[in-house]
């Protein structure tokens, strides 16, 4: 179902980082050819053979937050993963939209911020690159509290540490146990990435409303400027 976002009822907007405004494609990039590769080269074992000893230890971990940790998988395949992103940074790209989208939220004064997955070093290369960290008041990331976003104890602590309002929050991710959680610890608005991935076909999302891309909820916002009761309160900088 396509999301309709009731913008009157929304002054945080919190967005999920991979998927959500970054392309995916970087990351299934990442983890699904260039580890395996460069796993298979240091260890002197085919790239058939390397995926097979890869695939179980990645599965073992999903939607826990060792999986989203840089340092946990340097450790598993002696490769530096800080290192291998950097030398593929170029590959890192928004998705179509994203870049208005964040803008115009800002323009509507609202407050625009970031939780993530991501590891410190992943996020904080990622919006350096892309340039995309000027846009965003804060960087809520998982590996501060030691839950994933995918775990109602992520969202206690974020909210302990960064205090907001869920009932007064838009939430966007492209996984559907991230939005699931979200909605489960309260926030009214959670809204589905259909198309995370530029180089794959989009993907039905049920469960919640959703978008193909958050250039969707683009036009709707901008005749949505925030309340005059809940003054723009923008990042300094
Ligand atoms: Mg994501």
């Amino acid at each position: 179902m396509d999301a309709t976002v009731n913008w009157d009822a929304v002054e945080w907007v919190i967005l999920d980082m991979d998927g959500t405004i970054l392309d995916l494609a970087f990351d299934n990039y990442f983890w699904g050819e260039l580890v395996p590769l460069r796993y298979a080269e240091k260890n002197g074992l085919s790239l058939k053979h390397a995926r097979e000893v890869l695939a179980p230890l990645f599965e073992s971990v999903r939607h826990t937050l060792p999986w989203y940790c840089t340092d946990h998988w340097s450790e598993v395949t002696g490769l530096n993963m800080a290192q291998l992103k950097q030398d593929v940074r170029h590959r890192i790209g928004p998705i179509e939209g994203a870049e208005d989208f964040l803008k115009a939220v800002l323009a509507s004064g609202r407050r625009l911020w970031l939780a993530t997955n991501a590891h410190w070093d992943s996020w904080r290369l990622k919006l350096e690159y892309t340039g995309f960290g000027r846009y965003f008041e804060r960087v809520i990331c998982s590996h501060e509290f030691g839950y994933p976003k995918e775990d109602l104890r992520f969202w206690e602590a974020a909210r302990a540490a960064h205090p907001f309002e869920p009932a007064r929050a838009l939430f966007a991710d492209d996984s559907l146990p991230v939005l699931s959680s979200a909605q489960a610890f309260g926030i009214a608005q959670v809204v589905g990435i259909r198309k995370p991935d530029s180089h794959l076909p989009e993907r039905p999302i049920d469960a919640v409303p959703s978008v193909r891309a958050l250039a969707q909820l683009t036009p709707s916002l901008l005749a949505h400027p925030s309340a005059p009761d809940s003054p723009p309160r923008r990042r300094e900088v």
